[in-house]
């Protein structure tokens, strides 16, 4: 019983601090309001470890797994307003991470493709994401590097983890008149690009600059 009270008081506590982080949000500009809907109703505490817990709603990036990153809930918001979903889009996201950006995107989109280098991440997050009862995503583990070539083309992709340049096999999986949105630059520093694919040629904006993980595999980072 006592039990019971004590974690019911602290999820009360995570809807309180989730209504605060979405106010920031939207102090910082975000003005998508089904981004923000949507990372409303997505409990950040379910999908970091749970030494974190007590930090899932400060706007920062926190430790997972393998020595990567849940990213900032910021980023999460300014990457996905940038995406412009309208409900019908198939999504393929590379860097599944804790599955947190995967589950904001499930909310908005009509499928998500989300590929994660390590198995062991991947599982964690394919758990997380039964519990948050999403089941409009599958997860693959590989080289997202190369995309997902199976399922495409993907009318949005999003790279949560940064690449030296836009690499050419994710450019051939976007749907015409699709959106890409990805860091790229140097394993320090990035600038968040927004690529649309049109059938002449591809136009290119950056969002600023920005910091991810590094895009590890065949057309990302090398291993070493
Ligand atoms: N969206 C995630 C971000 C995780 S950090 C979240 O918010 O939790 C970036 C992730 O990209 C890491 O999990 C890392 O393992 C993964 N990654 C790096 N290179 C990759 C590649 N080539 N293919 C797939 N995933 C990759």
């Amino acid at each position: 019983m006592l039990q019971l009270c004590f974690i019911e008081g602290m999820s009360q506590e995570f809807v309180l601090q989730r209504q605060q982080l979405i106010e920031s949000l939207i102090q910082a500009g975000i003005r998508d309001e089904a981004v923000l809907r949507a990372m409303a109703s997505t409990a950040r505490e379910q999908f970091v470890d749970q030494e974190q817990r007590d930090l899932a709603y400060a706007d920062r990036a926190l430790p997972i797994l393998m020595g990567q990153t849940i990213s900032q809930p910021l980023m999460v918001a300014v990457m996905t307003q940038a995406l412009q979903l309208s409900g019908s889009e198939r999504v393929l996201e590379i860097g599944t991470g804790s599955g947190y950006q995967t589950a904001v995107l499930a909310h908005l989109a009509a499928y998500v493709y989300s590929v994660e280098r390590y198995q062991q991440l991947s599982y964690v997050a394919a758990l997380r994401l039964v519990q948050a009862k999403l089941d409009n995503i599958s997860l693959y583990v590989g080289d997202g590097s190369l995309g997902w070539l199976d399922e495409a083309p993907y009318e949005r992709i999003i790279v949560t983890a940064a690449a030296p340049e836009v690499p050419p096999s994710l450019v051939a999986q976007l749907a015409m008149d699709g959106l890409l949105v990805i860091p790229v630059g140097s394993q320090r520093r990035q600038d968040l690009l927004v690529i649309r694919r049109t059938s002449l040629e591809t136009q290119t904006y950056s969002l600023g600059s920005c910091v991810f993980v590094p895009l590890v595999g065949v057309q990302g980072w090398h291993p070493g």
